[in-house]
């Protein structure tokens, strides 16, 4: 397959093969650049792999392109620089060999075949020419590209070894499906079961690094299934895994928490790329295993879950080095997720919304987004049922915000008026005509104006003022 006519619209190819070949290198593209080319998706990450020094060559093209910028690994044998939106690397030609106690391997220089060979799936292992006489032709050793096809993550070589190798290679499977929304070949399934505990020897932040990518996919559902199905999901995150399975006593049982945590976060990834969110979305119930009782009569209940999750955050967090900063927040989403649906009822105070409005703060409309994604119910009734009960809710949240901001305002008729109009000094009573004519416009008596106001003065003045006679 020539790819010629893809890779000429790339700004830079141009720079990049006449330095080849005035250096007499040999360059490809190789990795997610050539994988995403060809699913025709874009990216701004260009790898380029060069069978010599890297580092020159990057200091050559940039020098092409005016670029005085570059940044340089002498270690790894790469070099980086940005050109516009696009990040730019060149990487030398690699052979790697693993040590069993980390991931981090023993590199050498190596020829285009070594560094094709350590990639860790057959669509990552891909490669297009960009040298004279092949320009623009896809090497694929491990048909990639029919696995493309296919929607299928396989590796190029056995993958108890790669995964031996590097166990990061896990994660990256699992992830790199639920990006694509690919199937994984059953070799990785069965592998990723036997070799999980090396994730132990993996570094916490690259673990959660995957995590979250695939937290932010379509639909991470498909990544969190895989997880969970090799048993990977008991080392990275036991809490998550914890929620599966459904106890039964008498006619009862209760729904399998980890199935409904599946849905609730794949509803929320439809509706907001936020993944702290969706990360809110896949912990709310987070303890519910540990809150579960059986009350004779009732069924299950899972009573405190709310408050016992948020409270499970701190050291999730820490653990899982997830950012602090938004610690704060999923706290709040786990610890209110059941108060709106509390809300719906009919005979609701205006205090009780008061609190939720100064509870949840800013982060009110993000409540009410997984509340709505909470709803997993079959029934199409039931769904909308529940939906127009947080439409109530949000209704009465905005007839109150608004009572409160007239609250904050002045009656539209000032106090010297009142003294004026009744003839009155200073006092007292002047404050409590003024309250009255405040609390007829919350009330919705009488509009927020000054005509209405004026009215309503003249209408109430004599009963408080005869009130005044009388003591
Ligand atoms: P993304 O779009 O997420 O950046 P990518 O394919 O570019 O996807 P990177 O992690 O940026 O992924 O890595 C670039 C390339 O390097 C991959 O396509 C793959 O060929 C190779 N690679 C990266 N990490 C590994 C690894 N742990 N083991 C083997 N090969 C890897
Ligand atoms: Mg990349």
């Amino acid at each position: 397959m020539n790819l010629s006519e893809e890779i000429n619209k790339i700004p830079i190819i141009k720079a990049i093969t006449s330095a080849a070949e005035e250096n007499h290198v040999e360059v490809f593209m190789v990795g997610g650049i050539v994988r995403d080319i060809l699913l025709k998706r874009n990216r701004n990450d260009l790898d380029f792999l060069v069978i010599g020094n890297s580092l020159e060559f990057a200091e050559k093209v940039a020098k092409k392109l005016g670029i005085s910028k570059v940044t340089k690994y002498k270690n790894f044998g790469t070099a980086h620089f940005k050109y516009g939106e696009l990040n730019i690397e060149f990487v030398g030609a690699r052979k790697e060999s693993y040590n069993r106690n980390s991931r981090k391997p023993v590199v050498e220089n190596g020829t285009f075949e070594d560094d094709i060979r350590r990639r860790d799936f057959t669509i990552n292992a891909m490669a297009i020419s960009l040298n004279k006489n092949s320009f623009g032709e896809l090497i694929d050793s491990f048909n990639g590209y029919q696995d493309l096809l296919n929607k299928l993550i396989r590796t190029p070589l056995d993958p108890f070894q790669t995964f031996d190798d590097d166990p990061l290679r896990i994660m990256r499977a699992f992830r790199f499906a639920a990006q694509l929304e690919f199937d994984v070949d059953e070799s990785i399934l069965k592998a990723a079961k036997e070799m999980k505990e090396r994730l132990r020897i993996v570094s916490q932040e690259r673990i959660t690094d995957e995590f979250i990518k695939i937290l932010a996919s379509p639909k991470p559902s498909i990544g969190l299934k895989l997880l969970f199905d090799t048993e990977v999901l008991e080392i990275i995150f036991p809490e998550i895994h914890n929620l599966a399975g459904v106890d039964q006593r008498q006619d009862y049982h209760h729904k399998d928490v980890f199935l409904h945590t599946l849905i609730v976060v794949d509803n929320i990834s439809q509706v907001t790329d936020n993944v702290w969110l969706r990360f809110a979305a896949l912990v709310h119930d987070i303890a519910k295993p540990q809150t579960k009782k059986f009350v004779e009569g009732i069924g299950w209940t899972f009573h405190g879950h709310e408050e016992l999750g948020a409270r499970m955050m701190k050291n999730i967090f820490h653990r899982m080095k997830l950012p602090m900063n938004k610690l704060e927040y999923v706290e709040k989403l786990i610890r209110l997720h059941l108060r709106p649906i509390a809300l719906a009822k009919e005979e609701v105070t205006d205090s009780a919304i008061r609190r939720l409005i100064v509870q949840a703060g800013e982060d009110l409309q993000d409540l009410i987004t997984l509340c709505r994604a909470d709803i997993t119910s079959k029934n199409p009734q039931k769904v909308e049922k529940y939906l127009a009960n947080y439409e109530a809710v949000m209704k009465k949240v905005l007839e109150v915000r608004e009572k409160d901001k007239l609250r904050a305002f002045q009656s539209p008729v000032r106090g010297e008026e009142i003294m004026r109009i009744c003839n009155l000094k200073p006092s007292k009573k002047v404050g409590e005509i003024k309250k009255a004519i405040e609390e007829a416009i919350l009330d919705g008596i009488i509009e927020n104006n000054y005509e209405a106001a004026l009215e309503y003065l003249m209408r109430i003045k004599d009963d408080y003022l005869k009130d005044d006679e009388k003591k």
